[in-house]
């Protein structure tokens, strides 16, 4: 029986619960394992991409453009438990599209309290606001599509690409210490 590990050097992490734990030689062999924490039955999945899950993973950081966030998490719903490549990257796509939005939000909040705190002093601090705005909201705009861009080709050649920030936290959560 799969037992929680609480060590640096844990053998895999639930796929459902996030657990971190140490396998039997007999589960390694088998291949699956009941996680002791929420019984959710694992597979150990050896890493053999299918060329159709790459090229959803290429649809999947795409959706920047379209399904923004809802596609992501249809695709993670429906492959969680069956392949760790699919699970990590969808993952990864609903994090960083939600971290966008934030940033979004961050950037208009800051805008619009420079351009009123300043507003009754000077007609150009508002200007400088939106000026502010503009410029911000097009470069968070560009990091989402050059990294939703870069992201879906890195997956689509079958590699586990790690987007900055948001990436390592995924990553040990999918695939432990691998
Ligand atoms: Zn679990």
């Amino acid at each position: 029986m799969a037992t929680l590990y609480y060590g640096y050097d844990y053998d895999t992490i639930c796929l459902n619960c996030g657990e971190k734990l140490a396998l039997e030689e007999e589960e390694k062999k088998s291949g699956k394992f009941t996680c002791p924490n929420c019984g959710f039955e694992n597979l150990i999945q050896p890493e053999i991409i299918k060329s159709d899950e790459k090229t959803l993973s290429l649809v999947l950081y795409l959706s920047f453009f379209y399904g923004f966030i809802i596609f992501p998490a249809i695709i993670y719903a429906v492959y969680k438990n069956k392949s760790r490549f699919m699970c990590f990257h969808s993952l990864q796509a609903i994090y960083f599209q939600i971290s966008i939005v934030i940033l979004f939000i961050i950037v208009f909040v800051f805008s619009f309290t420079v351009s009123s705190s300043y507003h009754y002093e000077s007609r150009d601090s508002g200007l400088m606001g939106m000026s502010f705005l503009l410029i911000s909201s097009l470069l968070v705009y560009f990091i989402g599509i050059w990294f939703s861009i870069y992201a879906a080709v890195k997956s689509f050649y079958g590699t586990r690409y790690k987007i900055p920030v948001i990436g390592n936290y995924i990553y040990e959560r999918v695939y432990g210490n691998e």
